[in-house]
């Protein structure tokens, strides 16, 4: 097993513009450069066109939640400190076909809701008997503004 395992390698060249986004506070998604879909998961060619090249966009950090489950039971033992917790696909406000695994964060599991307007937050993903900590996008719901 990888040393570190389960935090992310942040060297794998797929994703390692993702973790490198995070690591600067931006959610990072990959873009096909021939016909602007946005390719994720980033694990081969485009599969719109078929062309090999992205670039990494920026994105505004805005998605809402498409699915989630709340873990109680590890399945690794790595994980055990932080149950119970969210673990969520969320759809990117700018590409609502991008569905990205995260957590969410700052709600209460009975609070959330299918479509939940939510925005990035970045956490540090630190497990049980593993040294290191990488900075992770998380999601929490966008704070509704208090009405006077
Ligand atoms: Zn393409």
């Amino acid at each position: 097993m990888r040393e570190g395992f389960p935090l992310p390698d942040l060297q794998w060249e797929p994703t390692r513009e993702y973790w490198a986004g995070a690591a600067a506070g931006e959610l990072r998604m990959p873009r096909c450069t021939a016909c602007r879909r946005f390719c994720w998961y980033p694990d081969g060619n485009c599969r719109g066109c078929g062309a090999e090249q992205v670039t990494w966009e920026r994105m505004t950090g805005r998605a809402k939640l498409f699915t989630w489950v709340v873990l109680e039971h590890a399945f690794l033992p790595q994980y055990g400190r932080d149950l119970p917790f969210v673990s969520a696909l969320v759809a990117l406000e700018e590409a609502p076909g991008v569905r990205v695994p995260t957590r969410i964060v700052e709600c209460a599991a009975e609070d959330l809701a299918i479509d939940q307007p939510l925005e990035v937050c970045f956490r540090p993903l630190r497990f049980a008997g593993v040294d290191g900590e990488v900075v992770a996008p998380f999601f929490r719901p966008i704070a509704r503004l208090s009405v006077a």
